[in-house]
């Protein structure tokens, strides 16, 4: 297999390719300096990339794939405690970082190389087939133990060029990036994606509404962000004209990792006359579904299955479900080139996850509209609340409270129930905490809004919701 990244050498060596704050590389900087770097890490298996957000994490992946040698991510935030865990796993025989980076005592018997991006060497070129190893991403450990999901080239390839037909992407788009770079989203999508289109990404170090806005005012035509992004351009847009003329103007607005709430979608629609459009994917899987750059941006759906990819939803006995309603909830089961190989020393959860034919389980529930459009109801092990003989997805619960101006942030959990089998709780961060709004009439608003049975039994009220670095709700940290 080729290189996943032709713009490397066939493209002009002046054409931008990465921004980070201030420093800049264009692809002929890119090829030299990741170039230099593959040349020395012939004859090992598997090198770690201390994943700051800077252009040397950028080189240092690309250096990998272009020596045939799988990159591991490290979250540079990451505690001691999961990085011995990704370590000993793993087992990295180098760690490639940027010269100023300060490497934890985790790291200390790992071989570093200092990643140095004016080096000048020849791409080595060719060699690693389309199974080989990738990257080894850790999933981002939202329902147990992250673990390394071994993605072999082709999967990159597959999803990428698949992303490619569904967004109309090409090598005249510039990226707006703010999202860490030790995961699918923010490093296959928000780096590899714009290199292997030639086109460039602007990484802003840390998000911020302006920054965003600055951009896209600047050149920029498409941003890809989580839902804790959107909302925080959603509660900016009233206040800022700069904002709202550079949401207006982008060509492209993703959201993923999560659902983005119905609110801060309309919000957004409504000030800027755009809508964003949702993708849904895992570590496991990259992308399996997406709206179209075209199509009808219905929020609350993920769009439809992206070209290549097989997906269908199936009942609890294993039976397929054939009837698009919009109302029978399965588990997204995916097939397809865009598949990870298997979880790294755990064939147990590897065997687990597929079916005998074949399939992924996603441990996602959805149901599917009439269109084909896919709408997530949540995850089966902590969305998914029996009760009183009904199967109540948390999500529309979620964004029913959302809608309460009295709620800032919400999460639905189930909890045992001796009468319901389980009666749904409310977890909710008020928008005033001196005045945070009474259970009951909470509980009431849902009622109206859905239907009875939804309402729910118990309302926590907090300060903040547990969230990762994607900004997902831990609902394991909540209910423990
Ligand atoms: P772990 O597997 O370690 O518990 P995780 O599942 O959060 O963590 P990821 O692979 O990063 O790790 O996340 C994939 C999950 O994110 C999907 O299974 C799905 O539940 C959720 N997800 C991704 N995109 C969307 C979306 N657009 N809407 C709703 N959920 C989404
Ligand atoms: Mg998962």
């Amino acid at each position: 297999m080729s290189s996943l990244f032709p713009a490397l050498t066939d493209g002009p060596p002046d054409r931008a390719a990465l921004r980070f704050g201030d420093r800049s590389l264009t692809y002929g900087e890119l090829a030299a300096a990741a170039g230099a770097l593959a040349g020395r890490l012939g004859g090992t298996e598997r090198v770690a990339v201390w994943a700051a957000p800077e252009p040397e994490t950028a080189v240092a992946v690309v250096a990998a794939l272009e020596a045939g040698v799988a990159a591991v991510p490290l979250n540079p935030k990451a505690g001691e405690k999961e990085l011995r865990h990704i370590l000993a796993d793993s087992a990295p025989a180098l760690v490639l970082a940027p010269p100023e980076a300060e490497l934890p005592d985790a790291l200390r018997d790992v071989e570093r190389i200092d990643v140095d991006v004016r080096a000048r060497g020849p791409l080595p070129g060719g060699g690693a087939g389309e199974d080989d190893p990738a990257l080894v991403v850790y999933t981002s450990g939202t329902t147990g133990p992250p673990k390394g999901a071994v993605l072999p080239r082709r999967a990159l390839a597959a999803t990428l060029d698949a992303l490619a037909q569904a967004w109309r992407w090409t090598g005249d788009d510039v990226l707006v990036h703010a999202l860490p770079l030790f995961h699918v989203h923010g490093l296959v999508l928000g780096v590899l994606g714009p290199l292997r289109r030639g086109g460039s990404v602007r990484h802003l170090g840390r998000f911020s509404a302006e920054g965003v806005a600055r951009e896209l005012n600047g050149g920029a035509t498409m941003l890809f962000g989580v839902p804790t992004m959107y909302h925080r351009l959603a509660e900016a847009l009233p206040t800022d004209p700069e904002l709202v003329r550079a949401l207006a103007s982008a060509r492209l607005l993703v959201s993923g990792s999560a659902a983005l709430p119905l609110h801060d979608h309309e919000r957004i629609a409504a000030a800027t006359g755009r809508r964003v459009i949702e993708r849904y994917g895992m570590t496991e899987t990259l992308m399996n579904t997406s709206v179209r750059a075209d199509g009808e941006a219905r929020p609350g759906t993920v769009g439809v299955p992206l070209p290549g990819v097989e997906l269908r939803l199936v009942e609890e006995d294993g039976s397929a479900i054939t009837v698009w309603d919009g109302q029978t909830v399965g588990e997204i089961q995916v097939r397809g080139p865009n598949l990870f190989t298997g979880y790294l020393n755990r064939p147990d959860a590897t065997a687990a996850a597929f079916t005998a034919d074949g399939w992924f389980r996603t441990g996602d529930m959805a149901v599917r509209d009439p269109d084909g459009s896919v709408r997530i109801v949540g995850r089966k092990a902590t969305d998914l609340i029996k009760s009183g003989g009904y199967k109540i997805g948390a999500g529309e619960i979620e964004n029913a409270l959302l809608e309460h101006p009295g709620v800032r942030e919400a999460a639905v959990t189930g909890e045992p129930d001796a009468d319901l089998g389980e009666r749904i709780v409310a977890w909710v961060v008020p928008a005033d905490p001196q005045a945070p709004p009474a259970a009951e009439e909470l509980a009431d608003h849902v009622a109206r809004r859905l239907a009875p049975h939804k309402r729910p039994r118990a309302v926590r009220y907090r300060d903040s919701l547990p969230r990762n670095d994607l900004g997902k709700i831990m609902k394991r940290a909540l209910t423990a």
